[in-house]
């Protein structure tokens, strides 16, 4: 009943955009969660023209590679045991090195494997990475390794690119400009947010993931503000009308009452295919191209949406929009006190993704 619709048209374009702002820049295209949820098999095939992939887990990697997706592909987190280091090298992967016991996996690696590797600083996120000293200690001893390819490649992650304002990006982004120095290798610094804020620390690789997916990495902006096309539209249909009188309620806990004659459609989508049930009554929901609000909570399997100002009343099978073409997804975040990765991540099992180039 639910679908969400994929315009591989919009990757494409988006990837441009992405290149338009990055020109000196090769891209890695952040496809890790499935593609944010969009189908990373699909996605990786649309934007084929991309430098190089990054994913989380080896598992996406090998995914790709199955495929038989062969362009570059850098695992973010790199590899934890023997068995993750075999896989990687059999599948080409480039790894990401944040700890030591990730070198002493390496310095264990079969005879005549050799590796890119991205050695990570923690520039003050604190979640990967090495500090200060240990970072020049992890980069001698990868260097010295017949594992790694040489030179060891430079990394790191900002924490709050997305708030430009804050100190904070400017003095990761000096960090690690200090650290690194004069090392060769290539530098790998910044996500979405990062390569918009901070132009300058672009670097030799991006790593965008959100807007290629058509999405604003900036609170209360949308991709269309950039010139991005929202890739993911979520679907579904009308599949009962009713007309209530003044003071029946809607839904589970009657938490929302009709304070005039109403006409409730309901629509069959609900938590179970990941529409978040912390959206509130008011709540924007698309029907027949028409604005019109959520009514009541959100159920596991439905929605009551007040439509009793829509020029065209509804009827049974007509189109909900949840969000995507013409109903932002940055907006619904805003509704469900989340962020639009969660959202476009959080689609369930049960919604049918259906790939269309659109326009
Ligand atoms: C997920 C991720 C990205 C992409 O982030 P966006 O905000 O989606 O652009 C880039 N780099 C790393 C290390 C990541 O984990």
């Amino acid at each position: 009943m639910v679908s969400a619709t994929i315009d591989t048209s919009a990757l494409r374009h988006n990837l441009n955009v992405v290149r338009q702002w990055a020109p000196k820049s090769r891209v890695m295209a952040v496809i890790k969660a499935n593609a944010y949820g969009h189908g990373l098999v699909a996605v990786a095939r649309a934007l084929e023209s991309t430098d190089a992939f990054a994913v989380a887990r080896v598992d996406e990697g090998l995914a790709l590679r199955s495929a038989g997706v062969d362009t570059p592909t850098v695992l973010l987190e790199g590899v934890f045991d023997r068995d993750q280091l075999d896989a990687a090298a059999a599948a080409n992967f480039e790894l990401v090195v944040h700890t030591s016991e990730q070198i002493e996996l390496l310095r264990t690696a079969a005879a005549g494997v050799r590796f890119k590797v991205w050695l990570k600083l923690d520039s003050g996120m604190n979640r990967l990475g090495f500090k200060g000293t240990a970072f020049g200690a992890a980069h001698a001893a990868l260097s010295a390794l017949e594992s790694v390819r040489s030179p060891v490649n430079l990394f790191t992650h900002l924490a709050s690119a997305d708030l430009p304002e804050l100190p904070s990006t400017a003095e990761q982004l000096a960090l690690f400009a200090a650290t690194a120095g004069a090392l060769p290798g290539e530098r790998s610094l910044e996500n979405s947010a990062a390569m918009l804020s901070f132009p300058d620390a672009q670097a030799d690789w991006v790593r965008p993931g959100l807007l290629l997916y058509g999405v604003s990495p900036f609170a209360g902006s949308i991709g269309a503000d950039y010139g991005l096309r929202p890739v993911m539209t979520l679907h579904s249909h009308v599949i009962a009308v009713k007309e209530l009188s003044p003071g029946e309620k809607v839904g589970y806990g009657g938490d929302w009452t009709a304070i005039r004659p109403t006409r409730l459609a309901v629509a069959a989508v609900g938590y179970g295919d990941g529409y978040p049930r912390s959206l509130a009554s008011g709540a924007p929901v698309m029907v027949n191209g028409e604005r019109a609000g959520l009514a009541g909570r959100v159920s596991m399997d439905m929605i009551g949406i007040d439509v009793t100002h829509l020029r065209r009343p509804p009827a049974l099978g007509d189109s909900v929009v949840l969000w995507g073409e013409g109903l932002p997804v940055e907006e619904i975040a805003v509704w469900a006190d989340t962020i639009p990765y969660e959202l476009l991540c959080g689609i369930s099992q049960r919604v049918a993704v259906t790939y269309d180039s659109g326009h």
